[in-house]
């Protein structure tokens, strides 16, 4: 059994083969008497047929008349009308045929193969058989199957009736019930089950569908059951029995022949969405790949238009037809948004004016006039980047926003667009020399938060102004002091990366000493650059420029490192020393967590915590008192000394000594030595000193010049100095060779 296979549409074929042969002989007359039947028991006794409802085409509604047809319908509609009934075929709501048997709703029930028991118990009786159904086997491609009597078979639980009768004839078969085709199908493709048993015309319908091609009928696996009429095992049940098997007497072959080669050479199978998904699914993955295709350039070449027409109506908006430059309305939010975007870079705000351009229109004509001023804007164009702006403001009027790039001064404004203009006219063979003025405003931070336009434009015109006024041509700054802060702050900032990894900066040491002993009792950390521009550059420009840009971090770290790879060198010469590090405020708001990275510089560099001396200006305390407090406190919580650098040179506020604790006061003695009453000044060091000692706080001076000044330090008792008087900050190599390291 189940050796040998075919395929659903073989089956197909060989099912017709059968029934076409018998039933081609008495087609004709069969389909004539038909109706003469129908019509004659049209008026008998009223009889309640149950039929299951997944059965076509045994049992179906039909699609377009909504009868109730099929080949097990058509039969017993014959038979019972032969009988003198009138049969009406209901759907059965319970799950199988046994369970039907006991609702006395059904005068009979459909199909039986032998007489079986009812859900409860109860004996039924069956009619003669209508015709021979075909029952078969169906499993997947290639799978050999046991004997039936050893097959663990599928069926569905509406047929447990039928099952019955198949256990009887198969002792040994095995049947799981499933609720549905599609259950029964998946049971058979995971292997719970060997193969699917069911009626064979059900299956020439069920295997229509496309997604079941795996489906195999086994063609050696029919048998035949009968298709009997049933009916519990009462006294008016027998009497519906007899009354039937006369009409089944009264059927020809021919006629049964008829119905079923009617029903299964129809293709009744109506292709669902699923099965035309499944069939054609190559078909519907290519026209959606190419549907989303052309949707999408649909939508690109949309948005492409439609930017194009907002860039039209930008361009309409916000530029001066002419020169293709900005007007003042666009000018106003472009160079707000570009100041906004860059808040580190130095800008440069330009108001160019052409002198004599009244002059040139009226001696050479308006176009003459138009070209030098696309001439112009083509020339600052060529020189800016998509952060700078130009605009043209009215007439002969430009104002130009433009950054600077780090060791970037002037001349290529000179270079590239005053002097070309100033020739245009000669050049052509003209005499005249354009006079082209520029005002010049170097914007500060303040500057490009606020981005007021308008307000920059005002003073780069005022110094356009002064030039003009004055007679001369080129270019006047508004503020030259903010200009060379701006430039170095370019310079400083722009150059720093490269300035740490080619030694520009160097670190330096400042021995601080012991008055009495005259020993070096530590040293104060320094940093030096010689820029490569600019030559030596002192940290009082470059520490505030550095801050402004937010660089000031990177050098701290560089320092901070670099003085603790000199203490481990030290310490592996056994020389044990303590240096102070600077940290500036810029620091602590940058990263919250400079004491763990100070530990984490312990344990690379194997130092202990007393080695290094932490230095926060006095003014960090005043700025930000809280995160001071937190900062130092972990510091020392860590083991590191704190220091109060530059303590009365600030805004002192002598209540900050009363809320952060510091190991240490670094005195400034420069405020001494700069202006004011001298006397005056001795009183309150003295005064310090001895509110030092009062709140137990150590105390260092700085700024100690002289010999005087150490000796009244000394004799106050304060004792620990650093200043010129007796070292200059040094490089590192001299420092070393300093014979009283302590
Ligand atoms: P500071 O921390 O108060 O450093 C002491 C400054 O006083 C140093 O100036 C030093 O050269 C100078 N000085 C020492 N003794 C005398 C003296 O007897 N007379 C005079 N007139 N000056 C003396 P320097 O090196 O120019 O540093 C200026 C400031 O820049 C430092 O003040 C410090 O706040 C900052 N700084 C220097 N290096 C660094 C650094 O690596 N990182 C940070 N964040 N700041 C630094
Ligand atoms: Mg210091
Ligand atoms: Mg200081």
């Amino acid at each position: 059994m189940g050796k040998h296979c075919c395929s659903r549409f073989q089956f197909m074929r060989i099912l017709r083969n059968i029934t076409c042969a018998l039933a081609v002989l008495c087609a004709c007359g069969a389909v004539l008497l038909f109706p003469v039947l129908s019509v004659s028991a049209a008026s008998g006794d009223k009889l309640i047929v149950g039929i299951p409802a997944d059965r076509c085409p045994t049992f179906y509604t039909d699609g377009e008349t909504g009868k109730t047809v099929g080949i097990g319908v058509d039969l017993f509609r014959m038979a019972a009308e032969n009988a003198g009934f009138e049969p009406e075929f209901r759907f059965i709501g319970e799950k199988n045929i046994k369970e039907a048997l006991d609702n006395d709703v059904y005068d009979v029930l459909l199909p039986f193969g032998s007489a079986i028991t009812s859900k409860s118990g109860k004996p039924t009786v069956v009619s003669d058989n209508l015709f021979q159904t075909p029952f078969t086997l169906v499993s997947l491609n290639k799978r050999g199957l046991p004997s039936l009597s050893e097959l663990k078979a599928g069926m569905l639980h509406s047929q447990e009736g039928v099952a019955d009768t198949v256990r009887r004839l198969f002792p040994g078969i095995r049947i799981e019930f499933y609720e549905t085709v599609q259950d029964c199908v998946d049971a058979l493709r995971k292997g719970d089950v060997q193969a699917l048993l069911n009626n064979s015309f059900v299956w020439s319908y069920i295997l229509q569908k496309p997604s079941y091609s795996d489906l195999m009928v086994l063609q050696s696996a029919i048998f035949t059951m009968d298709f009997r009429a049933g009916t519990q095992d009462t006294h008016s049940g027998r009497e519906i029995i007899e009354r039937l098997n006369g009409g089944i007497a009264k059927m020809t072959d021919q006629e049964r022949q008829a119905v079923v080669w009617d029903y299964t050479t129809r293709r009744l199978y109506q292709y669902g969405f699923f099965d035309y998904l499944y069939e054609y699914w190559l078909f519907f993955v290519i026209g959606g790949i190419i549907i989303i295709a052309i949707v999408s350039v649909l939508i690109i070449r949309w948005r492409m238009i439609r930017s194009r027409q907002e860039k039209k109506i930008v361009q309409l908006r916000d530029r001066d037809t002419l020169t293709d430059a900005y007007n003042l309305n666009g000018f106003r939010d472009r160079a707000g948004e570009v100041l906004r975007n860059n808040p580190d870079l130095p800008y440069v705000l330009f108001y160019n004016n052409i002198k004599n351009f009244k002059y040139i229109n009226d001696s050479y004509g308006m176009e003459v006039g138009d070209e030098l001023l696309c001439f112009l804007a083509d020339r600052i164009m060529d020189n800016l980047t998509d952060i700078d702006v130009i605009c043209r403001i009215e007439a002969d009027h430009f104002a130009v926003l433009r950054h600077l790039d780090a060791n970037e001064n002037l001349g290529f404004y000179e270079k590239a667009i005053l002097r070309p203009v100033r020739d245009f006219l000669v050049n052509q063979d003209k005499e005249t020399r354009v006079q082209l003025c520029a005002g010049a405003y170097a914007l500060t931070m303040s500057d490009h938060q606020a981005a007021n336009i308008d307000h920059l434009l005002d003073f780069a015109r005022l110094a356009e102004k002064r030039l003009r006024d004055n007679h001369n041509e080129g270019i006047e700054f508004y503020n030259p002091d903010q200009w060379n802060t701006g430039r170095l702050r370019a310079d400083v900032a722009g150059h720093l990366p490269v300035a740490l990894e080619t030694g520009e900066i160097q670190v330096w040491y400042q021995p601080q000493v012991d008055y009495e002993s005259g020993e070096v009792i530590g040293a104060e950390a320094l940093c030096r650059w010689k820029h490569a521009k600019r030559g030596w550059i002192s940290p009082a420009e470059f520490i505030p420029a550095l801050e402004d840009s937010g660089l000031i971090y990177d050098l701290d770290c560089y320092v901070w490192n670099t003085v603790c790879k000199d203490l481990r060198r030290w310490n592996k010469e056994g020389i044990h020393r303590s240096v102070s590090v600077n940290i500036s405020r810029a620091d602590l708001l940058k990263s919250q967590s400079i004491p763990e990275y100070f530990c984490e510089l312990l344990s690379t560099y194997l130092l202990t915590p007393d080695q290094i001396r932490i230095e926060i200006t006095e003014t960090a305390f005043v700025e930000n008192p809280e995160l001071l407090i937190l900062t130092t406190g972990k510091f020392r919580e860590y083991g590191f000394h704190v220091e109060m650098d530059d303590f009365g040179s600030g805004y002192s506020s002598l209540n900050m000594l009363k809320e952060v604790q510091v190991d240490r006061i670094k005195m400034d003695l420069h405020f001494l030595t700069e202006t004011g009453d001298t006397e005056k000044g001795r009183i309150i060091v003295k005064h310090v000193i001895q509110m030092a000692r009062d709140l137990k706080i150590g105390l260092i001076t700085e700024g100690v010049e002289t010999g005087e000044q150490a000796a009244f330090l000394g004799d106050l008792g304060c004792t620990d100095m650093q200043g010129f008087y007796f070292h200059k900050p040094m490089p590192t190599e001299k420092f070393e060779k300093l014979n009283s390291a302590s």
